[in-house]
């Protein structure tokens, strides 16, 4: 089963990955984070990727496609995987079909999450996220603060603004290319009809946990 997020940041995708992850046993594949780990331990792929990163800009292809391939070929994702971030464009969902066929397999189910606009730019404003790469437990300061100030309620580490979050010229950035390159994809997958568009929002009290066990609900009854 293959499982793709789709929605503009800030509107859940890790949190309802996370929680389908844990209870599916499939592995949650988050481009991002894949990136930060290796930004963090100073790889020579971290290096290269950290020049578009910062500035919000999508890390090119030929470095972002083999990365998710190898992803895919490790052994806990062959029943399974949540894919959050990837594909980004048409060309990234094109190159992710014919690398699934290879595989004799195919994408299952496209989550799209849907969230007002002011709101996504709060809740960017107001992440907050685990220093400790094994935990990357996301909080929002508002919404889901920690217990204690500044710390990860579930490791203890430091909790970090994410570079690219605390820069609104590139939250900017980050929204455009959505809006440009990633939401045509609705209607890519909608053609193949896999899509559920799902809202997550304050407006009407809908959260990511919510959604994550609708998606449940409907994986079992399929
Ligand atoms: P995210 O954590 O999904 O918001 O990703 C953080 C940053 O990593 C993005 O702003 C991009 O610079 C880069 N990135 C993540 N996934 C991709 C992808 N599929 N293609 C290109 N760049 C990506």
């Amino acid at each position: 089963m293959i499982i793709i997020m789709l929605g503009a940041q800030g509107t859940g995708k890790g949190t309802v990955a996370g929680i389908l992850s844990q209870k599916t046993g499939w592995p949650q594949i988050s481009t991002g984070d894949i990136f930060r780990k290796n930004i963090s331990e100073g790889t020579e792929l971290g290096i290269e990727a950290n020049k578009y990163i910062a500035n919000g800009n999508l890390v090119p292809d030929e470095i972002t496609v083999p990365m998710v391939k190898a992803r895919l070929e490790e052994d806990d994702a062959k029943d399974g995987a949540i894919l959050d971030g990837f594909p980004r464009t048409k060309e990234q969902a094109e190159k992710l079909d014919s690398m699934l066929a290879e595989m004799g397999r195919k994408v299952d189910l496209v989550i799209n999450l849907i969230t007002p606009r002011e709101e996504v730019i709060t809740r960017i404003l107001n992440r907050r996220v685990c220093s400790n790469q094994q935990c990357k437990a996301t909080y929002n300061l508002t919404m889901h603060p920690p217990k204690v100030e500044g710390i990860c309620d579930k490791c203890g580490a430091k909790l970090v603004q994410r570079e690219d979050d605390s820069n609104e010229e590139s939250i900017k950035t980050r929204l455009n290319i959505y809006d440009e390159k990633t939401k045509p994809l609705v209607d890519f997958y909608q053609a193949k009809g896999v899509v559920t568009t799902q809202e997550v929002s304050e407006r009407i009290n809908r959260l990511g946990q919510d959604v994550a066990e609708d998606v449940l609900k409907m994986l079992k009854n399929n």
